[in-house]
Formats: C-alpha cells, sequence, structure tokens
C-alpha cells in the first residue's frame, strides 16, 4: 500500500508516524512545505484531561512529550488590573516546533519519507497513492481542489489576533484583559518552555483600527502590543515569527472523505485557540482513522467508520469552542463587569458548567465568589 501526507503539522507528522511503525510494509510518503526545523507560531497548551487519550492510546508518545511540557494547575483572570485565580484544571505545554521535532523524529525512525521544503501545488504532484491523507491545515490545498466535493463551510470571526512569543515565564495559562487609551486588548498567554511563553493578542476590530494596527507593520504592532500590555510583560519583550494580524477561520466539512482522500486536523475543522484543542484534534483525529482503517479490510469502509465514530466527538468539541469564541467576540462587554463576576462569566462561556458543578471542581475560586456574593 502506497499512503501519501500532504502537511507536516501535528495531524499529517503523528499519521505517517503512527501508521508507518505498526505496518513497516506500506510506503509512507509526508510532503511538507517548511523545512524541517521551523514553523509558524510558539507553544501549544493541553488540558490535563486532553492529553488523557493520548496516555490511554498511545502511552509511547505520551511518555516522550511529557517530560518535555510544562505543567501548572489553575487559570489566572487579570482585570482592572487584579489577578483572580480559577483553580480546577491542570495544564500542560510544549513548543510547537519542539513538539513537530519530535513527531519528526518518530516519523523518520519508522521510515517515513519526510519531504521538506517541498510545495505541493496540485493533487497529480503526489503521485498514484492508495490513500490520500489531507492534513494541510485551513488553508487546504487538497480541500479547494476537490470543490465542492466535502461540502465545505468556511467564514471568519471579527476580532483580530495576532500570535507573540515572550521570554517572561508566566506561572499559569492567564488571561489578561486591559483597557488602554487606544481600546480594549485581552491577552492569553502561559509558559511553554523554561524562559519562553505563549503570548496571543486579541483586539475588537474598533480597537484595531483606532490602535492604528491595521496600517502598521509587524514591528510597530509588536511594539504597540509591548506598550499596550506593559504591565503584564514587566519590561519583556514580545517575540514574532510571522506575526502578522489575523481573523480566526471557522473551517467545517460536512463530508470527510471523497473516494481515497480523507481530511483530519485543521484542514477538517477549526477549533478556537480559547479551548487549546486544534493540536489535541488534529492528533485525536489521526488515531481514529489509524483505528477506522485497522478494523475495516478496505479503504472505502474504513473511510466511512472514520467519520461515523469520530464526527459526534468533533462535533461536541467545535461547539464549545464556537460558544467559548462567541464571548471573546464580545469580551469588551464582559470587561464592564467587576472581576470576580467577569471570572465566573468566562469560567461559564461554553456553557458547560453550573454552580455545583464549579464548587467540585474549582472550591477555592467558588469560596471566593460566594463570599463576595454574600457581603453585596
Ligand atoms: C493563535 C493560535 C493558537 C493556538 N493554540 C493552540 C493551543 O494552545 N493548543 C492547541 O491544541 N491548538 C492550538 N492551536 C491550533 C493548532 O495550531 C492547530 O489546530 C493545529 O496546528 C492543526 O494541526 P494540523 O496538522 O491539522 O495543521 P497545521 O498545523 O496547520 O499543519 C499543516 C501543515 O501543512 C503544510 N502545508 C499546507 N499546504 C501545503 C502544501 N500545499 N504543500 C506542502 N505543505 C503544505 C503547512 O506548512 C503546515 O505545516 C492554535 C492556533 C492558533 C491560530
Amino acid at each position: 500500500m502506497r499512503i501519501v501526507v500532504l502537511g507536516g503539522g501535528p495531524g499529517g507528522l503523528y499519521f505517517s508516524a503512527l501508521w508507518k511503525a505498526r505496518h513497516p510494509q506500506h510506503e509512507v510518503h509526508l510532503f511538507e512545505q517548511n523545512p524541517a526545523g521551523a514553523t509558524w507560531g510558539f507553544g501549544v497548551v493541553f488540558s490535563d484531561r486532553a492529553l488523557d487519550f493520548l496516555r490511554e492510546d498511545d502511552p509511547e508518545t505520551a511518555a516522550l512529550v511529557a517530560p518535555r511540557m510544562q505543567t501548572w494547575r489553575d487559570i489566572t483572570l487579570v482585570h482592572r488590573g487584579e489577578a483572580i485565580a480559577i483553580d480546577g484544571v491542570g495544564f500542560s505545554a510544549i513548543g510547537r516546533l519542539e513538539l513537530l521535532q519530535l513527531l519528526q523524529a518518530r516519523a523518520r525512525s519508522a521510515g517515513v519519507v519526510l519531504h521538506f521544503e517541498t510545495t505541493v501545488r496540485s493533487l497529480a504532484e503526489l503521485g498514484q497513492a492508495d490513500l490520500i491523507v489531507a492534513a494541510d491545515g485551513v488553508n487546504s490545498l487538497i480541500r479547494r481542489e476537490l470543490g465542492d466535493a466535502f461540502g465545505t463551510t468556511t467564514s471568519q470571526l471579527e476580532n483580530k489576533f495576532a500570535w507573540y512569543g515572550t521570554s517572561k515565564p508566566f506561572d499559569t495559562l492567564t488571561q489578561t484583559f486591559v483597557s488602554h487609551e487606544l481600546g480594549t486588548f485581552n491577552a492569553h498567554h502561559y509558559r511553554y518552555a523554561p524562559g519562553m511563553s505563549t503570548f496571543i493578542v486579541e483586539c475588537d476590530p474598533h480597537t484595531w483600527q483606532r490602535a492604528g494596527l491595521d496600517a502598521a507593520g509587524e514591528d510597530e504592532s509588536r511594539v504597540i502590543c509591548e506598550q499596550v500590555f506593559a504591565d503584564a510583560l514587566q519590561g519583556h519583550k514580545l517575540i514574532s515569527n510571522r506575526s502578522v494580524w489575523r481573523n480566526f477561520p471557522w473551517i467545517w466539512n460536512d463530508r470527510w472523505s471523497h473516494g481515497n482522500v480523507v481530511l483530519i486536523g485543521d484542514a477538517l475543522h477549526t477549533a478556537h485557540f480559547s479551548i487549546g484543542s486544534g493540536t489535541r484534534l488534529a492528533i485525536e483525529d489521526a488515531l481514529a482513522l489509524m483505528k477506522s482503517l485497522e478494523a475495516e479490510r478496505d479503504i472505502a469502509s474504513a473511510l466511512v467508520r472514520y467519520e461515523r465514530d469520530r464526527r459526534p466527538i468533533v462535533e461536541k468539541l467545535v461547539a464549545a469552542s464556537r460558544r467559548s469564541a462567541s464571548w471573546y467576540e464580545s469580551f469588551p462587554e464582559h470587561m464592564q463587569l467587576a472581576p470576580l463576576d467577569m471570572a465566573m462569566s468566562y469560567i461559564r462561556r461554553s456553557g458547560r458548567v453550573d454552580d455545583e458543578r464549579l464548587r467540585e471542581t474549582a472550591p477555592r475560586f467558588m469560596a471566593r465568589y460566594d463570599a463576595a456574593r454574600s457581603t453585596t
């Protein structure tokens, strides 16, 4: 069997490494436009629960990745200069490049043929294959080339974001909200290596224009963001890595495969970074695809099974991600709330928790919240 994978992000690398390790007799080729040592973005974060699936299904990869991760408990929400700790959830983070390099090493040692610095311009360039895995991200060439085959819908959020890094290590995943003379800003920031943190800056379109960010270049934007978040950064600089302003894209596909071509990861669906699950979903898709291919006798049945088994799980997570994103789309309104109330609104944004559950999962936060409420 000859399998071709387009895209050397987490989804494509993980699928090819896993498949080739379990089926060494098959030929697996992966094409990636970037060099092996380069990527966009900085660190990515996973909740403890998000990593459970990897510990269960693939302890070997979990054991490889876990020691390289930064871990902590709690989320901190900073509003009007006050820091509110929200306890209850543990997190782990790792540099995107470090994760990719671990997966590259696994793919290489399993015998996957890795073609870096190879931009594929059409499906035909991939040659004959029994299975083509489209792991080529948000702007998937394969998805676009096959037109209506997948029933794709795309749209984008209104807020603008830019993904920076910084040398300041933060103790927890922190959501900092700033009301500045230029407008209202939010940063999602957390450490992913001993001396490095991700720092994603987000603002509403009105602020973006008013602050002149629509006309500012990469360097100028970075300096403006450093000024806005001077208190959080405490003298540290922001670092740019192709950190241009973008609108978060929603991608969804009604049909997950067409003939021998199957979509995984961001090419198939996106999940907003505020719930930090896109990488996890891409890796889980790869696992689900592998299981379906092994369970069925032919590829066509395996692709039907992949969509049938995986779709309900993805739909649930994407729905939560959409609710979370819509909370961020109106974060300037939530900033009218007092810090504790805003923290409560933040926790409830994906609509999945009530007070009872919170008393179990976030007892310290709820004790503080209840105490404040009883005095007002
Ligand atoms: C600001 C931001 C923060 C995020 N934070 C998190 C987080 O904390 N946790 C988390 O889990 N997820 C996070 N994500 C989401 C995560 O980055 C994606 O969901 C994940 O990378 C999807 O993996 P993938 O393999 O499907 O696609 P990608 O990682 O996008 O990989 C696709 C690859 O295909 C290659 N490619 C595309 N077209 C071609 C072509 N024609 N020829 C050759 N190569 C091609 C690209 O170069 C790329 O390497 C974040 C996303 C954003 C935007």
